[in-house]
């Protein structure tokens, strides 16, 4: 394999046209959820009778993981597992194991609500899963539960980023969606109870995904907001990035508790450093989080294309790719259909 792609260091990882090399890799394993998340996938659109993706169209462990590996020799150093909710999708565990074992791969995360996540951190670790993200929006029942809108009380998702931090999938990242009217009361609240766990919280700029959150962005909270109200109370002080395209500001609170991240992609947007790609969960690969299509990689595998053939495929993608949405987002006129969150996984 490596030698037909080049090595797993990745000598073929392509630029794009705007000179953003290959780098990450979000997998979507579901477009299912055991939420209804109003940010995301809001009950009145995603009810009873929306059509799911079919068990037929969804890639196979087998699909995913091949796929994964000429993403790798093409330059991709770390996969983040996501969905939809992929702790929904069953035997998640031996696609972990599958991709863990990929030559050249050096992280391997997933994003999840926490919900299922404290009977199956253990064993996510011992397949070889790294770190787990998990998304929590408030400590207050009633909020969370307007939020999620499907009744599901903060203490199990708690329990989840518990058992996640003793199965050393850490640091345990906690991503909080911030609504202006909604749960940015709870940010102060939020700080403080992460505050020296060793547990990182985001706080995540609510985004205009997809084409059913009826996004206004009187409702983003600016993190530069979120940062300045924490600062007042408990002082922070800036932390260079880990890495090119790392996508949250870092800080650190001056009293040694520890630190938080702030997602500014509607008010500070990161295109320029996007390394980012995302693959559905029926094998359609995304070049940008508001790509109004995606590029069909599942009738290339189906259809017998070999490892090599898929890698030109990818490279000829990745290298025409212009993406810059969050950049334009002000600029655009007509708005063209996007593909929701669900579908791609954040
Ligand atoms: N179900 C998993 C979860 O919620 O963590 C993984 C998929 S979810 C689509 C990935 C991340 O996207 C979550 O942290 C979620 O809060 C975030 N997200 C979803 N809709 C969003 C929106 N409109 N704006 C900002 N973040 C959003
Ligand atoms: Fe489900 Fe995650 Fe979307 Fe919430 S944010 S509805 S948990 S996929
Ligand atoms: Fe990347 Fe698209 Fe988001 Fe820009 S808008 S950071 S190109 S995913």
């Amino acid at each position: 394999m490596a030698g037909a792609l080049g090595s797993a260091d990745g000598d073929r990882s392509p630029g794009d046209a705007l000179g953003r090399p290959l780098r990450d890799l979000r997998v979507s394993v579901t477009d299912r959820c055991n939420f209804r998340c109003v940010y995301c996938m809001p009950k009145e659109v995603f009810g009873r009778d929306f059509q799911f993706l079919q068990r037929e169209e969804l890639l196979t462990f087998e699909e995913i993981t091949r796929l994964a590996r000429v993403f790798v020799a093409c330059g991709v150093r770390k996969i983040r597992v996501t969905g939809g909710e992929p702790l929904v999708r069953r035997n998640i565990e031996r696609l972990i194991e599958q991709l863990a074992g990929i030559e050249g791969l050096r992280d391997l995360t997933m994003t999840t609500n926490g919900a299922l996540l404290a009977p199956k951190a253990r064993t996510l670790r011992e397949v070889g899963l790294r770190r787990v993200t998990v998304s929590l929006d408030s400590l207050e029942d009633d909020v969370f539960k307007a939020m999620n809108d499907v009744d599901f009380p903060v203490a199990r998702v708690l329990e989840g980023i518990e058992a996640a931090a003793r199965a050393a999938l850490t640091p345990v990242k906690v991503n909080m969606v911030v609504k202006r009217g909604v749960n940015d009361h709870s940010v102060l609240d939020m700080a403080d109870h992460f505050r020296g766990t060793g547990h990182v919280l985001r706080f995540i700029e609510y985004m205009d995904v997809g084409m059913t959150n009826g996004w206004r962005l009187e409702e983003v909270v600016p993190a530069a907001e979120i940062v300045r109200s924490i600062d007042a109370v408990w002082p922070l002080e800036l932390v260079e990035p880990n890495y090119r395209g790392e996508v949250a500001g870092r800080y650190r609170y001056r009293d040694g508790a520890g630190e938080i991240g702030a997602i500014a992609s509607v008010t500070q947007p990161f295109c320029r450093d996007c390394t980012r790609a995302r693959l559905s969960a029926d094998g359609q690969l995304y070049t940008c989080l508001f790509a109004s299509r995606g590029h069909d990689l599942r009738s290339l595998l189906r259809g017998g294309a070999s490892d090599e053939e898929i890698a030109e495929r990818l490279i000829t993608i990745w290298t025409r790719r212009t993406d810059r949405h969050s950049e334009l987002r002000t600029a655009e006129t007509r708005p063209l259909p996007k593909v929701e969150m669900s579908r791609i996984g954040g």
